[in-house]
């Protein structure tokens, strides 16, 4: 009897042993598979970087001065592109290991997060709503938000919006801002800036709304136009990488910091910015 009851003890907790046993060994495959792979993903980006030789950014192709195709040479030219171009001499040893995708306010995030490139370099504004989706690098520009006018607007600034129609883009801060700012304005949202310019120029609306930055690019495009009323925000715009690459984030960072230390930035700076 007592024989029985130990053989019958002893398989009880060989049987146990086995469960715990399994269920230890499971739990210690997932982990190191989470682990493995998001130290994985992080090393891929960089690594993939540095196998592919070329960084694909994402940049306006609409934005005077610092985005924008060149309808001759197909090329687009301005600030954001030769900062791109300047991180990718940095990071790879030579400026021309790059691809160009056009992105739009509205496009940017989505085409970063699903991988059709590897950063956005196009007059995008760090913020805390943005920084749940993506991650920034350091700041790179500083903006602020203003308005634009035709020249002899009665248009004076952000208090003299009552009933008026604002033109703005979909996907940007202005478009957010300016509601809270000047809630009895009626703003009209577009696709991207040359969409929104046209509209200004054919009446569609009373002034429009983005970075100073911007203004200074469609006001150099055609001087009837003028900046009114000073900045009533502030943009400090960012190159946002998908989530999770640190090392591809410090990389760049590292890279901004080269070419601001070498002079390469406020060359590119004086190149492009207009000092109003
Ligand atoms: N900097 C602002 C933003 O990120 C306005 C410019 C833009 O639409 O890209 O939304």
């Amino acid at each position: 009897m007592l024989k029985k009851m130990k053989w019958l003890q002893l398989a009880l907790l060989s049987v146990l042993a086995v469960i715990l046993l399994a269920g230890c060994g499971g739990d210690n495959e997932s982990d190191e598979g989470k682990n493995g792979g998001s130290k994985d993903n992080e090393k891929d980006m960089l690594t993939q970087i540095k196998e592919n030789d070329k960084i694909v950014f994402g940049v306006k192709n609409d934005t005077r001065l610092f985005g924008l195709k060149n309808p001759n040479t197909k090329e687009v030219e301005g600030f954001d592109i030769d900062i791109a171009k300047a991180l990718a001499g940095e990071i790879l040893g030579d400026e021309e290991k790059v691809e160009f995708k056009e992105v739009t306010s509205k496009t940017r995030m989505p085409l970063l997060n699903n991988g059709d490139i590897d950063a956005i370099v196009a007059t995008m504004t760090i913020t805390e709503e943005r920084k749940k989706e993506v991650d920034f690098t350091d700041v790179y520009f500083d903006a602020g938000q203003s308005l634009l006018v035709k020249k002899g607007s009665d248009i004076k600034g952000i208090d003299s919006l009552k009933g008026k129609k604002v033109l703005a883009v979909k996907g940007s801060t202005s478009a957010i801002n300016i509601r809270e700012k000047a809630p009895e304005a009626e703003v009209l949202e577009f696709e991207n800036y040359s969409e929104a310019f046209a509209a200004l120029k054919s009446g569609q609306g009373d002034t429009l709304t983005t970075d100073d930055s911007i203004l200074y690019g469609m006001v150099d495009e055609d001087p009837n136009y003028e900046l009114v009323g000073g900045t009533f925000t502030d943009e400090p715009y960012g190159i946002a990488v998908k989530k999770g690459n640190e090392k591809f984030v410090d990389e760049l960072n590292k890279a901004l910091k080269a070419i601001k230390d070498s002079g390469k930035y406020d060359e590119i700076h004086d190149k492009w910015i207009k000092k109003q």
